[in-house]
């Protein structure tokens, strides 16, 4: 039995693992996709302290050897179910069962989709959820980005070095976005706006050929950039774990509803999702998460 198991390897959930192997616990943590979570797909990092203009791959890489050389356990393994045991709890995948005294739910988030009939067929072949993955595969082509808060702004400018022409599509007729940002895609003579506007139908053969709007736009397009949001990663993981709007309840004690149980980073309820709030939270949680085995 570990002393502590970490569900996700993103800042929130690295970070709680350095802190507890500082404190000579046991840590596993698992992984579902890739070490460093959401922020890898970044190409730049502006606000955070001691690090001006890291890479989010860099971040990632930096962060995942940092946790490795002090002797923290990793494994890439999707966990599909947690369940409170005597002494502990059974951490569970697809294909393993874990256990541990404690465990840190560190899950972060992930894009919200259309809802779209078709959305999932077109994956990687014309929708995608991240430019900056992205983007190169669409050069000197037309596409759109769907979207009126920062991200989707960021997106805009990012595709508009890189592409031909941009729609930028957003359901109302003002943007989300900080103003500066609105600014700088209205001088970008290749970003057209469509606004009061979603998105109603994919159409193409195998690829995305092109999108329809409910105010009657047919936009003929290579790539579709869905930048409408992101959703926690909770539901369902762990039986009676109190939620708030789908995200982990919880306070800055990082403290659930389930004795053993904490949480960090973006998956709990916070007013400010950033890269200093999720590492700040992780240190949080193993704190606790230390505390606990020792009761
Ligand atoms: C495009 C973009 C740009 C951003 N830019 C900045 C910025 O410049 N500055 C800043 O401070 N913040 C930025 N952020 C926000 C920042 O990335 C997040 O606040 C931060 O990554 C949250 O960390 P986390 O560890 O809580 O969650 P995440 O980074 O989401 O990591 C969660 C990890 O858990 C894994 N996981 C999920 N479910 C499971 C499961 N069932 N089993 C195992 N593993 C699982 C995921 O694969 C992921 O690796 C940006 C975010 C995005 C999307």
């Amino acid at each position: 039995m570990h002393d502590i198991i970490v569900v996700g390897a993103g800042p929130a959930g690295l970070t709680a693992a350095i802190y507890a192997v500082r404190a000579n616990k046991k840590v596993l943590v698992l992984e579902a996709l890739a070490c460093g979570g959401q922020i890898i797909n970044t190409s730049h990092i502006d606000n955070y302290p001691v690090a001006p203009h890291i890479t989010g791959a860099d971040f990632g890489k930096t962060l995942q050897k940092q946790a490795e050389d002090l002797g923290v356990e990793i494994e890439y393994d999707e966990v599909t179910h947690i369940t409170p045991i005597e002494g502990g709890f059974k951490v569970e995948s697809e294909d393993e069962e874990y256990s541990a005294k404690s465990v840190i739910l560190a899950t972060g988030t992930s894009p919200r989709k259309l809802g779209l009939e078709n959305e999932d067929s077109f994956i990687g072949k014309g929708i995608s959820y991240c430019a900056t993955c992205d983007g190169g595969f669409y050069k000197g082509k037309t596409v759109a980005v769907n979207g009126g808060g920062n991200s989707a702004l960021h997106e805009a400018l990012y595709l508009s070095g890189i592409c031909d022409k941009v729609y930028l599509i957003h359901r109302r007729d003002e943007f989300r976005a900080d103003a500066a940002l609105v600014d700088k895609v209205k001088t970008k003579d290749n970003i057209e706006l469509v606004l009061n506007a979603n998105i109603t139908k994919l159409n193409g053969e195998k690829h995305l050929e092109s999108i329809e709007t409910d105010n009657g736009h047919t936009l003929n397009v290579s790539g579709l950039f869905v930048a409408i949001g992101r959703i926690p990663n909770a539901a369902g993981l762990v039986d009676g774990l109190e939620l708030t709007d789908d995200y982990v309840a919880s306070g800055e004690d990082c403290k659930t509803n389930i004795p053993g149980l904490f949480v960090a980073g973006d998956v709990r309820t916070k007013e400010l999702r950033q890269l200093v709030t999720a590492t700040s939270d992780g240190a949080i949680a193993a704190t606790a998460a230390i505390d606990f085995t020792h009761e």
